[in-house]
């Protein structure tokens, strides 16, 4: 198959020149090849060269004017940008591994060999760079058929190939997940067989993997890979431990997992930021450690969302992901998480309201969206009158921070002011009045304004027995 209309980008030309002068073969090679034929866009290219790959893509960059080159000495690889495009350049190799490490033993190869170290057929497509065969595909392990039938497969034996790098089993569920490919049967199995070799590769590597899978259009398709093929209960047994429905008297709770899982895929149209997908992915964390059977109420799992809020520095701590405002916001989203529904089952008061949208803060959008991906209801009446009461929290949202600006509240009175105006220093009485504004603020008794929260305060104090030392000047 020829490829030469596909090698739009002038780096494509630079580099057959050169090496047709040095009597070396360059080939485009890997993800950019791959994704070329699902027509996805890729700015990131790959250029393998018999030889010296360092010193190529000097010459490159010099021939493209003088673009700065960054150099990895020890992986004998160097890449620079042009554009919004990423170029790297590697020398032909050729890999074998030991038992206690993913990272190989390498020397010099042929294109051949580079191809044979590629992880999947659908990564070790090539494209000839060389001018007697100039846009040539080479596809050794019929790739592009395993393009056109949607299946992700080792070129080689899979055990082997899982086993020297392990990495790659977290790879083929990635790609199985973003690409919505099925995993051929022996490099399914392969998987299974070597999943506990996962130990020896990084929390990092493999969290990056995970977001890649969180990310994806449909996520359910890589946590239900992990689940089947038995990496999940090592990596992330609190989302394992939500798997499987408990019955008492016949009556039977969701599977949290499942249900987890459609949350997750009915978040994913509607946002893309990859910590509200971990909200949604976590919201119902706590619900297998504070499950209940009560005779009344039947399944209750009182306080998951508290629960769970508080399970998420551990989890986040284990699979290497940020301890920082990221974290911080995850926790939020799931301990609010109930927040605006149990709101949207009532009559939705303006107080109520108020009391959401001062907790939320400027995170109440993202909790709206993950509160309605969150109605699973099997019944569609039930689910639309839940959409519908949403819509109309989200109207009475929109009015009355417009009225009332809670969003960032601030407090119109501050500690100081009151400590001043009755000669405190700072004691519980202090707090009291300043809690006690907040709350008539929020329950609609007064406006949130100075001259209100002001006059408030001195009745509030007076009841409380205290007596301005001077008369404020509001
Ligand atoms: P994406 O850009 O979507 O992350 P990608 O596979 O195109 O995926 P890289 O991870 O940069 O991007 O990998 C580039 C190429 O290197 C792959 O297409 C594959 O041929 C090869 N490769 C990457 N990781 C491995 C691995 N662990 N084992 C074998 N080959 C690999």
């Amino acid at each position: 198959m020829m490829m030469k209309e596909y090698l739009k980008h002038q780096v494509f030309n630079v580099v057959s020149d050169i090496v047709a002068k040095e009597g070396v073969e360059a080939y485009v090679i890997g993800g950019f090849v791959r994704d070329l034929f699902l027509k996805r866009k890729n700015t990131d290219i790959d250029i393998v060269v018999t030889g010296n790959g360092i010193a190529l893509a000097e010459k490159v960059a010099k021939k493209m004017g003088n673009l700065k080159v960054s150099v990895f000495k020890s992986f004998g690889t160097a890449m620079f940008r042009h554009r919004d495009v990423e170029i790297e350049f590697v020398g032909a190799r050729k890999e074998s591994y030991n038992r206690n490490s993913r990272k190989p033993i390498v020397e010099n190869g042929t294109l051949e060999d580079d191809q044979n170290r590629r992880d999947f057929t659908i990564n070790a497509l090539a494209i000839s760079l060389n001018k007697e065969n100039y846009g040539q595909l080479v596809d050794p392990f019929n790739g592009i058929k395993d393009i056109e039938n949607r299946i992700i497969r080792t070129p080689l034996d899979p055990f082997i190939t899982f086993s020297d790098d392990p990495l790659r089993m977290m790879r083929a569920i990635r790609f199985a997940t973003q690409l919505g490919f099925y995993i051929e049967d022996a490099t399914y199995e392969g998987i299974v067989g070597n999943r506990e070799r996962l130990s020896i590769v990084s929390k990092e590597r493999i969290a990056e993997e995970l977001n890649k899978i969180i990310l994806s259009p449909r996520p359910s398709i890589g946590f239900k890979l992990l689940e089947k093929t038995g990496i999940l209960k090592d990596l992330f047994p609190e989302l394992q431990n939500l798997k499987g429905v408990d019955s008492v008297n016949g009556k039977a709770h969701k599977d949290n997992f499942y249900h987890t899982l459609e949350v997750l895929d009915q978040i994913a149209p509607n946002t893309d930021d990859l910590w509200l997908r971990w909200s949604a992915l976590l919201h119902d964390i706590a619900k297998p450690l504070t499950k209940r059977f009560d005779p009344a109420q039947g399944w209750t799992f009182h306080a998951h969302n508290h629960v769970g809020e508080r399970m998420i520095p551990a989890i986040f701590q284990r699979l290497k992901l940020p301890l920082n405002e990221k974290m911080k916001f995850v926790q939020k989203m799931v301990f609010l998480h109930m927040r605006p529904i149990v709101l949207s089952e009532e009559e939705v008061t303006d107080s109520a309201v108020r009391r959401l949208l001062f907790e939320a803060g400027d995170d109440i959008d993202n909790l709206m969206t993950l509160c309605e991906a969150d109605i699973t209801s099997k019944n569609p009446e039930k689910k639309d009158r839940h959409l519908r009461n949403f819509k109309i929290v989200r109207r009475k949202l929109k009015e009355i921070e417009e009225k009332d600006q809670i969003r960032n509240f601030q407090p119109p009175v501050s500690g100081e002011t009151i400590m001043e105006v009755f000669g405190l220093t700072p004691c519980r009485e202090v707090g009291d009045i300043k809690s006690a504004i907040k709350d008539a603020i929020l329950d609609g008794i007064i406006h949130n304004n100075h001259d209100e929260a002001y006059q408030y305060m001195l009745t509030k104090a007076k009841k409380m027995g205290l007596t301005p030392i001077k008369k404020n000047e509001n």
